[in-house]
């Protein structure tokens, strides 16, 4: 880039910072400069899950109890309605946030690094599989974006060809847990098991609400002959 493009893009930038402040995602307050997507206050009343202290939580792995073994499940922080997260996740799921969305797992990822050894012996970061056409339609997969957040900071490679989805499924969100699972169990596949064969692997997703589809996942990656599969979502609804 050149001297005088930097420049003329600070100036752009700054001239529209002035138009268009930066507002927090949560409180829509102007951000000051040291900032990023929330304001001090959003930031510290994020109700953090803290489940890398207990990431084996008997509560959270029934989730999964008896169908799939799962080496660790840990969330960033919890899912309500109305609340300053749900406002978080519609901005990446249906905005396009890519920032909010690295922000945040680089946030976890801090955590998940300085607080815990969770992550230590991990080789791999899948996010969930958007199927091609729906990723296609959208533009971009937020399950990506905070792997590559996460793979920033605990240096692990975020990997978004490893894990594919077969088909395009009907949405999940009107399905009861059996019906959730009908509709995801084949849906996953490993095209090549030599690149999963005897690595330990982190599956990423924004919100884990039933666990089904990451359920899913773990199945197929697990298959292919895989060593573990631990879980990171930013988000989780309550236990
Ligand atoms: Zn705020």
């Amino acid at each position: 880039m050149s001297t005088l493009f930097r420049f003329t893009h600070t100036l752009v930038s700054d001239f529209a910072d002035l138009l268009f402040p930066t507002l927090c995602l949560g409180c829509s307050r102007s951000l000051s400069a040291n900032e990023k997507i929330l304001c001090i206050d959003c930031r510290i009343n994020l109700p953090e899950t803290k489940q890398h202290h207990e990431p084996y939580e008997r509560d959270l792995l029934n989730k999964f109890a008896g169908k799939v073994p799962i080496a660790f499940l840990a969330s960033f922080v919890y899912f309500k309605k109305g609340s300053i997260v749900q406002k978080l996740i519609h901005q990446i799921k249906y905005r396009g946030q890519k920032e909010a969305a690295k922000e945040l797992a680089g946030w976890y990822g801090f955590q998940l690094k300085t607080e815990s050894n969770l992550t230590d012996n991990m080789d791999l970061l899948v996010g969930v599989p958007l199927h091609k056409s729906r990723l296609n339609q959208r533009g971009y997969n937020q399950a990506d974006w905070i792997a590559e957040g996460l793979s920033e900071v605990l240096a692990i490679p975020a990997r978004t060809d490893v894990l594919i989805r077969k088909r395009f499924r009907s949405s999940q969100t009107r399905k009861n847990r059996i019906e959730r699972w009908e509709n995801v169990k084949t849906v996953f596949d490993v095209p090549d098991h030599q690149e999963v064969a005897g690595k330990n692997i982190i599956i990423v997703d924004d919100v884990l609400t039933t666990g089904a589809t990451i359920e899913a996942c773990a199945i197929e990656l697990l298959k292919a002959g895989c060593r573990s599969v631990g879980v990171l979502t930013i988000a989780a609804t309550h236990r």
